[in-house]
């Protein structure tokens, strides 16, 4: 299998070349040349998750061995609680499933991504021989996932940019405490999409990018996309019907994974985009109208986002895998300018919102009518759920992440272990300005050549 820039002006990589150059040449994202059909997969019911995680990444990196592939999922999943049950599926109600993606090292889905991806590094280090140095840019929870996915990792430096004071203080102590000496949080004063935008530009920088040895990790990552796949399959075992997923999502990532397996075989009864108060995707699915707007900092801090990254892949496939068609379509969001997506059709995705007082409301009604604490994100999920059909949530971190939001909207404390241990340790972090030239002067001096 090759993968393609979806700017149609880039040479195909196979998985491996495609993973370590993040952004493609031309500035495009990394897709699969053809969707491969994933339906004898489903004839293999309830698989231990690694084991289905490794069936399935096989269509993918095709230069692996099948032991290879199976002794990379083994690694990426043991530092789940129970890794053949990897995201446990929590029935709610009479036809309402919660799929649980919080039970990884830093309790939020990202976990399933940037486990692996942090392995795929440690394999590209040993490989090549070179050292790597991850920058990101994060609205919370991605930042701390990628940390954990490669603290202690020899030849490998982390740098996370976040916005200060904009992600919640257990999002940040997760980052700052591991005590880890490759890892550099970076606070910027600014938003996340300022932070995105750096990381951006210094990418784009094809010097600077070589000269630094520097590695993607943000959500446009094939490997994170490819990753999140992998769950709604394992839901789906365990289901009688053909499922309806409703997803919280601001960058839609985790969104288009579901998207993708569904175009590569699996039976859904389709997919519900819930956002917050940055309804960007709401909008776009409900009008057809892409037009990015102000970030407004939310109750569901890790959604606060307007420039949704993965969108590019989806327009790619709406246009056909029309390269010439996506970058010029781009090209107009690079400028701010509103979009009409091509080939628009309303039934694709419903899509929801959910302002601060809705996420509140959400939880205490999940409390009360299901008994189920949702965290702020998986909140959004809760805007409308239809009874009668087979529905499946994609409950996106643990409560305990956000235990202020919980405590006002139900007066409940929640609390996780790995959080306690936290309030202890001594926080390290380096404080920058929002611009490119300050993240890369600490770059030049901190990176590893
Ligand atoms: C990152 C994140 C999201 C949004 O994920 P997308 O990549 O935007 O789909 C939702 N909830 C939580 C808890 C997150 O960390």
């Amino acid at each position: 299998m090759r993968f393609l820039s979806t700017r149609g002006d880039a040479p195909p990589l196979n998985f491996a070349a495609a993973f370590a150059s993040g952004l493609a040449p031309d500035g495009g994202l990394y897709v699969p040349e053809s969707l491969p059909d994933i339906t004898p997969l489903l004839a293999d019911g309830q698989l231990p998750y690694p084991e289905l995680a490794a069936c399935f990444f096989e269509f993918f990196d095709t230069d692996k061995t099948p032991a290879e592939t199976d002794e990379l999922m083994a690694r990426s999943f043991r530092a789940f609680p129970d890794p053949d049950n990897a995201a446990p599926l929590v029935q709610i109600d009479d036809n309402t499933f919660v799929l649980e993606l919080f039970h990884g090292p830093t309790l939020a889905f990202k976990d399933f991504g940037l486990q692996l991806v942090g392995n795929l590094f440690a394999d590209q280090i040993a490989r090549t021989g070179y050292p790597i140095n991850v920058l990101g840019a994060t609205s919370g929870d991605t930042g701390s996932a990628a940390i954990h996915g490669l603290a202690e990792q020899d030849g490998a430096r982390v740098f996370i940019l976040y916005p200060q004071g904009r992600i919640s203080e257990l999002q940040e102590r997760q980052m700052t405490c591991t005590g880890a000496e490759n890892i550099f949080p970076i606070a910027i004063d600014g938003s996340f999409d300022d932070a995105q935008r750096i990381v951006k530009e210094l990418f784009n920088d094809l010097n600077f990018k070589t000269e630094a040895s520097l590695s993607a990790v943000n959500s446009i990552n094939l490997a994170r996309i490819l990753a999140q796949s992998i769950y709604y399959l394992h839901a789906a075992a365990r289901l009688p019907a053909p499922a309806h997923f409703v997803v919280p999502t601001g960058n839609f990532g985790n969104v288009l994974a579901g998207w993708l397996v569904a175009r590569m075989g699996l039976p859904t009864a389709g997919f519900t985009v819930a956002t917050n108060q940055n309804d960007l995707l709401h909008r776009l699915f409900t009008t057809g109208h892409y037009q990015s707007g102000k970030t407004k900092p939310s109750l569901a801090p890790s959604m606060d986002i307007q420039i949704a990254s993965n969108f590019e892949r989806f327009l790619y496939y709406q246009l056909d895998g029309d390269g010439a068609a996506t970058s010029a379509t781009m090209a107009e969001v690079a400028a701010g300018h509103g979009i009409e997506l091509p080939n628009f059709d309303p039934g694709t995705f419903a899509a929801t919102r959910s302002d601060d007082e809705a996420i509140l409301r959400n939880i205490a009604t999940a409390k009360e009518r299901y008994g189920y604490l949702p965290d702020p994100h998986t909140a959004c999920a809760f805007e409308s759920i239809d009874p009668a059909e087979t529905t499946v949530i994609l409950a996106t971190a643990h409560p305990a992440k956000f235990p202020a939001t919980i405590e006002k909207a139900t007066g409940d404390h929640p609390t996780h272990p790995t959080l306690e241990a936290l309030k202890n340790k001594t926080p390290q972090n380096a404080t920058l300005p929002a611009t490119a030239e300050a993240v890369r002067s600490y770059l030049e001096a901190n990176a590893l050549t």
